[in-house]
């Protein structure tokens, strides 16, 4: 598979000069491979090239996909999350990416008391205002946050967003920008079970641009793997 490794390096190579550029260490950036539609193999295969996380956006993906892959990596569910579906991944996945309102909250906390876990949560904040875009409107973040704060399984480590697609990537720039001014913001307020450490986002064709404009946590897809076969 040397289009995989080709792809891996490559990758690596733009994070590390998109840290340079920016004075950033590489170190705080997580690259994140999001393996939907992706064979077990491959997967395997990036894995032993030095993927440490991985990101699926179905809940049965994960259940399937689960017993398949390497058990040296962190599993993480980065697409839009029904409440009945999170039963289905509570014991497989590091990181749920996608919380972005009170019922799901309300269903985490309630399955994560059952089997005495703490759960850890990225806020999904739908910062382009995207009707067709799941998470939470920046104006209703502090609501969520405080119902987080009073819960006792659940820990918030941060924001992730799915930001608005322009062929041009520069243009997505100021979104970046907004949602990193939140999770300053946020990070400067105490609440209880809320950490801001981990801001998500960026994916194959604007990455360098979330690096620049303080992601912690990159989501690499077709960069990685190439195209996908639905
Ligand atoms: C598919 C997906 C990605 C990766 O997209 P690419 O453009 O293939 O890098 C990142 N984040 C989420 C939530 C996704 O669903």
């Amino acid at each position: 598979m040397v289009y995989l490794t080709e792809n891996y390096n490559n990758i690596q190579k733009r994070i590390l000069a998109t840290c340079q550029r920016c004075d950033r260490k590489p170190e705080e950036i997580t690259l994140l491979g999001v393996t939907k539609t992706i064979d077990e193999k491959i997967v395997n295969a990036s894995i032993g090239l030095g993927i440490a996380n991985i990101g699926e956006n179905k809940p049965q993906e994960i259940k399937r996909k689960y017993d398949l892959i390497d058990k040296d990596v962190k599993w993480h569910m980065i697409g839009h999350l029904q409440s009945n579906k999170v039963k289905m991944i509570l014991d497989k996945v590091s990181l749920i990416h996608s919380l972005d309102r009170l019922s799901l909250l309300n269903e985490i906390e309630k399955r994560a008391k059952m089997t005495e876990q703490t759960v850890e949560a990225l806020i999904q904040v739908n910062i382009g205002d995207e009707f067709q875009k799941s998470g939470i409107a920046s104006d209703a973040l502090e609501t969520l946050i405080e119902a987080v704060s009073k819960c006792r399984y659940i820990r918030v480590k941060g924001l992730m967003c799915i930001a608005p697609y322009f062929d041009n990537p520069e243009d997505v720039r100021p979104f970046f920008k907004k949602m990193k001014n939140i999770f300053d913001t946020v990070r400067k307020i105490e609440y209880n079970n809320v950490k801001m450490q981990i801001l998500s986002m960026g994916m194959s064709h604007d990455f360098e641009i979330a690096i620049e404009e303080g992601a912690t946590l990159i989501r690499v897809g077709t960069g990685l793997y190439g195209a996908r076969n639905y």
